[in-house]
């Protein structure tokens, strides 16, 4: 551990916390740009290690019972719980997001880890009733093979834990690549299910140059499922390897949220929502809130207020218990939020808010309303992972809906309305895999997480999720 409490980084290979055979690269705290740690990189010869680690750990977690794998399961989740003080902080230094935010997170992981323990007990099959006398047909699921999982850095704790708390608990075991910018939080998660009692070999961590140790992993025979969350870029080229390798892939790449707000919502009661919506996590959030499409009667009063609540807020380092809004995670997306703003301005956008930040440390960006953008602004067609809110006027309803579908995306939406009937219209018309019906909040661990479209395919959490990491095994029996 360093002097400010960041701890020391390993690989995780066969059980047993390593150093990189392929050197260090540094990490960096986005509040202050201050190193605090050294990531390890994997050679090829460890990431050949972890393969048949995983390979020889398959053969036996995937015959466990999922009561046994449970058990260890929930320890884990135990074990996250009683460390969320030290688990939280880490998350903070490495991606900047508030404590409260991360103290979330970690929760959410550990109860991400309950779930799955118990779900994986009702992996049901079915049985079919044969056609001639004396047979039966039945199918039962069984876990796919060993999983080689993706995760960014924005959600450091619940990406890393969807992907190995649905496969694990599935029988497969899992070869994980966090992100090399945020790896503390991933490897505190999988110190607890070490400390719980995981057998060698069942999760692999490890880190390196991304581009080769996921060709190498996804082209590796012992790899059955491949699981990926990050940007739509990466994603097409690792949908492309596993399709040479004939290997199903979950793809999680991303939005451009659409809010429909209608002259019948009560302002009053959502703006604090949607402005804590909106600038969770920087705004770098995959689900998050992008373009606020409100109806006429009442854009002025809403713009107005969201601009207000906006000004309100507590901009700083994640660590002061006072902050609302940290700095983004990395200065790749505080210079695309800079190039986004400046080319809205240059078609037309009025700032009403917000803006580049003055501080002299961090990759900080004030939060911003932005409203007057045209169209073809950059803003309205990527997206735009910043602390940036997009306000625009709608007259109709089929405006509203032409607008909300016009991207290529499909992750999430959300509708403030009164009426039954509006919100019917809307949730049966927009096309994204996830909707907020007068609310923002729509993950648990219990539902389906993931999107359609260029947002990607397959699901990570509920049902779903563990469903994700099985294959039907179907028998057909003739009693003689
Ligand atoms: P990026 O494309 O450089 O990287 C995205 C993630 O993929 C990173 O974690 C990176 O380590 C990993 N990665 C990169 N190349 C890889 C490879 N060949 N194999 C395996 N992993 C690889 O993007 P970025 O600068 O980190 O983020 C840019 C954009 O990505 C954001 O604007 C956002 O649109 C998207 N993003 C989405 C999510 C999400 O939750 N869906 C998370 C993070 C980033």
């Amino acid at each position: 551990m360093t002097a400010d409490g960041y701890d020391d980084l390993k690989l995780y290979i066969h059980g047993e916390w390593v150093a990189g055979a392929d050197g260090t690269s540094p990490v960096h705290n986005p509040a202050t740009y201050e190193q605090i740690g050294l990531v390890p990189l994997a050679s090829k010869e460890q990431v050949d290690k972890a393969l048949q680690s995983a390979a020889e750990a398959y053969r036996t977690w995937s015959r466990m019972s999922p009561l046994a794998r449970g058990a260890i399961l929930k320890k884990a989740a135990q074990l996250i719980r009683e460390r969320a003080d030290h688990i939280k902080r880490q998350l903070t230094m490495e991606e900047g997001k508030p404590l409260h935010e991360s103290h979330y997170e970690v929760y959410t992981s550990a109860d991400y880890f309950d779930w799955f323990a118990e779900e994986g007990k009702r992996a049901y099959g079915r049985t079919i009733p044969g056609r001639n006398a004396g047979s039966r047909q039945t199918v039962n699921r069984e876990p796919i093979g060993p999983v080689a999982a993706f995760a960014p850095w924005n959600f450091p704790a619940i990406t890393p834990t969807r992907k190995i708390a649905a496969s694990l608990a599935a029988g497969c075991v899992c070869i994980i690549k966090p992100a090399e910018e945020c790896p503390s939080t991933a490897l505190a998660i999988v110190r607890a299910l070490h400390d719980a009692g995981l057998p060698k070999g069942v999760v692999n961590v490890l880190f390196g140059n991304p581009a080769e140790i996921s060709e190498k992993l996804i082209s590796s025979p012992h790899i059955r499922k491949i699981s990926f969350t990050g940007s739509l870029p990466v994603g097409r080229l690792l949908g492309r390897l596993a399709a040479d390798e004939i290997k199903p892939i979950t793809l999680e790449l991303g939005g451009h949220a659409p809010v429909l707000v209608f002259d019948d919502a009560d302002v009053d009661a959502i703006i604090d929502l949607s402005v804590r919506s909106k600038y969770r996590n920087a705004g770098q959030v995959c689900l998050a809130p992008t373009r606020f499409l409100i109806q006429e009667g009442i854009y002025d009063k809403f713009v107005s207020a969201f601009v207000d609540r906006t000004k309100a807020l507590n901009i700083g380092n994640g660590l002061n218990p006072e902050t609302d809004v940290g700095p983004m995670a990395n200065q790749r997306r505080l210079s695309a939020t800079s190039e986004l703003v400046e080319d809205a301005i240059s078609k037309g956008a009025k700032i009403r808010t917000g803006g580049p930040s003055e501080r002299n440390a961090g990759y900080y960006w004030n939060p911003t309303v932005i409203t007057d953008l045209s169209p073809d602004a950059r803003l309205m067609n990527e997206e735009p992972f910043s602390p940036i809110a997009m306000l625009a006027p709608f007259g109709s309803m089929e405006d509203a809906l032409v607008e909300a579908n016009r991207l290529p995306y499909g992750l999430a939406a959300y509708v403030f309305t009164r009426s039954h009937k509006t919100a019917y219209e809307v949730t049966s018309n927009v096309e994204v895999a996830m909707f907020g019906v007068n609310q923002y909040s729509i993950t648990v661990a219990e539902t389906p997480f993931g999107g359609i479209k260029e947002s990607g395919f397959g699901s990570e959490g509920g049902i779903e999720g563990l469903q994700g990491y099985m294959v039907n095994k179907y028998t057909s029996e003739a009693f003689m």
